[in-house]
């Protein structure tokens, strides 16, 4: 079987954003960019899966830039086999919505007959939590999303999810969409060897043409904005005092 990672690049989750002085958007100039943490997951359980004897080859996708190369190599060196990036051009890449990337991986997928597609349940940058959704839609598969176990089983998969109070565990029938969660696993770090290997495994590079896909934007963002300053605390004298300015605010 084979199983198919899509791995976005975005800026780098340590890094505290910078918002444009015009409110079009974030700064991405001179910003360390990264795999989305989320995409590490799914890269390691991909792994984890190919390690047990479950899945035979990973390919990891990039839907981005010319540097998204730099994530496939991650994931490579990691250990997926081989990369497909799929370059937009500069105006658009870093704006891909879900729609598009979705309609795109449907045609690798199926190019490829992947087994299982498994992605990250949201991209850190935009929080859409779209994707995973859209491909299963758009494919007519069924889908698991925030797995916090994955489980082959023949030709089944089952996911166990983390849902509101608790967790819930589906069966799904293969080839199927996976959307990974947090506590899935701990991905682990590429070894020096490894990033000297994955500069040799196979990168391919398409355009969303390839693919008569358009990945013209179909959103504006009309604003984006810092988040409020934190008021700075003060210190009150003892606990009536405290009460007092609890209750002047309504909150007791
Ligand atoms: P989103 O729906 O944007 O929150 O993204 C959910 C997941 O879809 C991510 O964790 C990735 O696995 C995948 N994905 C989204 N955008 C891209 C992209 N441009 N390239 C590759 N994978 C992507």
């Amino acid at each position: 079987m084979k199983i198919l990672v899509p791995v976005k690049r975005v800026i780098d989750y340590n890094v505290k954003p910078r918002v444009k002085a015009d409110g079009s958007g974030v700064d991405l100039a001179n910003v360390k960019m990264s795999m989305n943490p989320f995409d590490e997951i799914a890269v390691e359980e991909a792994i984890r899966l190919k390690e047990a004897g479950k899945a035979e080859e990973i390919i990891a996708v990039s839907i981005g830039p010319a540097k998204a190369q730099e994530t496939l190599r991650t994931a490579l060196a990691m250990g997926a086999d081989r990369a497909i990036l799929v370059e937009a051009d500069d105006g658009v890449a870093s704006k891909t919505e879900p729609l598009a990337v979705a309609k795109i991986l449907k045609a690798i997928a199926e190019e490829e007959g992947a087994g299982i597609v498994m992605l990250g349940k949201q991209a850190i940058d935009d929080d859409s939590n779209q994707t995973g959704q859209m491909l299963a839609a758009l494919m007519g598969r069924p889908q698991g999303t925030f797995a916090s176990e994955v489980t082959i089983e023949g030709d089944h998969v089952s996911i166990t999810r983390e849902v509101d109070g608790g967790l819930e565990t589906v069966k799904l029938s293969l080839p199927a969409i996976v959307t990974t969660d947090l506590r899935l696993n701990e991905p682990r770090y590429a070894s020096l060897p490894n990033i000297m290997k994955a500069k040799k495994k196979p990168l391919d590079t398409k355009t969303p043409a390839d693919f008569g896909v358009d990945v013209t934007p179909r959103i504006t963002t009309t604003n984006v904005s810092e988040p409020p300053v934190r008021q700075a605390g003060e210190i009150v004298e003892d606990v009536d005092a405290l009460v007092a300015k609890l209750k002047a605010l309504g909150v007791a």
